[in-house]
């Protein structure tokens, strides 16, 4: 689950990084009331779930309380690459003289945290990693010792950070660490952490990523999930049970068991093709939960074709044959399919499937590389 700026902003203040004052505005109204409460001086930025709004013009800075109010007048209602602005952060302005990436998140591959920072900071973290690689500085954090001294002096001084600096830069790398790990998040971005004019360091913008799985202890990160900035379907699949993320590609995946759903996709990708979703309908097939699964992938226009692997284990591949049939007289579709059924009772279930005449494999990639065909190769 990903929190907005503002929110992240104050999840990371929590904890004693140093971020601006302000408040979110829904109306230009309160964008200007806000303004006069901060002096007049702000910076007025949509709260979307979505990097590079300054590119976009999410991003205004206001000189009066008035000029905060057209600024707030323009973003709101603004798209920004898909997602429609129905707030606004007016925060009071900085004056900045340097911008400084700085992140906690997780290394998979060396199964710790990391803290990732760069004096190139502001802009495009992934460009700058592309460009000029030698620009990021990355440590790991034994979670047994935490931030130690000697790792922010080490990531200060090659950013260049004057030796006054470091104290105040120790402190934000501690406790941002800190914030990050008590809220069972995946990441914690501030970029940029700025250096104002009279050298004092304040996160000015924010980013954080909750893990879902640990959302039942964190009941107040989960009460700030903004449904509006989460895709319809996904929506639907949570409140279904499914799990289900959507992917760019065109071939619909629909799979019962989240290692053969993702199995699926590999082989998918394998075959030239490019999965559109993972979908993992879990134990069982009920048409009703069949049906969901179907609609929540044909809700993709991407979709050109939809695969459905099933391993028939407990449950019987027949009774999974009745449950896609039965459903497809539910939703109303001419996206074709593909279905490979293997396991318990597959025989039958081949039967009642080629009775209903949908286009069936007995093994993963013949069914993969039918997809692909269908699909017209890589979306
Ligand atoms: P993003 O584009 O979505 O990452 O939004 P940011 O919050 O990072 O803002 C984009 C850029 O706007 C920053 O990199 C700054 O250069 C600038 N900016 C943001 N807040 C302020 C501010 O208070 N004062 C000034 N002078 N610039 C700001
Ligand atoms: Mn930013």
């Amino acid at each position: 689950m990903n929190l907005h700026e503002y929110q992240a902003k104050r999840t990371f203040a929590k904890y004693g990084v140093p971020i601006p004052d302000g408040d979110v505005a829904y109306t230009a109204n309160e964008a200007r009331e806000n303004a006069k409460k901060l002096g007049g001086k702000v910076v007025v930025k949509a709260q979307v779930h979505i990097g590079g709004r300054g590119k976009a013009g999410g991003v205004k800075l206001a000189n009066t309380p008035e000029e905060a109010a057209e600024a707030a007048a323009k973003i709101l209602g603004m798209d920004i690459k898909g997602f429609t602005v129905n707030k606004v952060l007016i925060d009071e302005q900085s004056a900045i003289d340097k911008e400084i990436y700085l992140a906690v998140l997780i290394d998979r591959a060396a199964r710790r945290s990391m803290i990732m920072a760069s004096a190139a900071g502001g802009m495009d973290i992934e460009a700058v990693a592309k460009e000029t690689p030698e620009k990021i500085i990355k440590v790991h954090v034994d979670p047994a010792l935490g931030v130690k001294g000697y790792q922010s002096t080490y990531i200060a001084s090659r950013m260049g950070l004057p030796r006054e600096q470091w104290k105040q830069f120790h402190n934000i790398v501690t406790n941002l660490y800190a914030s990050f790990v008590n809220s069972d998040a995946s990441l914690a971005e501030v970029n940029p952490l700025i250096v104002t004019d009279d050298g004092m360091l304040m996160a000015v913008d924010g980013k954080m990523s909750i893990d879902d799985n640990a959302l039942y202890r964190q009941p107040e990160l989960e009460a700030m999930r903004d449904l509006s900035e989460e895709p319809e379907a996904e929506k639907q699949a949570r409140a279904a049970g499914i799990n289900f993320i959507q992917l760019d590609g065109n071939i619909g995946c629909m799979v019962n068991g989240a290692g053969l759903a993702m199995t699926t996709m590999d082989v998918v990708n394998l075959f030239g093709g490019s999965p559109a979703n993972f979908l993992d309908i879990g134990g069982g097939a009920k048409a009703e939960s069949v049906a969901t699964a179907l609609k929540l992938i044909l809700s993709d226009p991407k979709v050109k074709a939809v695969l459905i692997n099933i391993f028939g284990g407990i449950t019987r591949g027949d009774e999974v044959a009745q449950g896609i049939v039965d459903a497809l007289a539910m939703v109303d579709t001419d996206i074709p399919m593909v279905v490979r059924l293997a396991g318990t009772n597959a025989k039958e279930g081949l039967a009642i499937l080629a009775d209903a005449e949908m286009e069936t494999a007995v093994t993963l990639s013949d069914a993969a590389q039918k997809a692909v065909a269908i699909a017209g190769g890589a979306a």
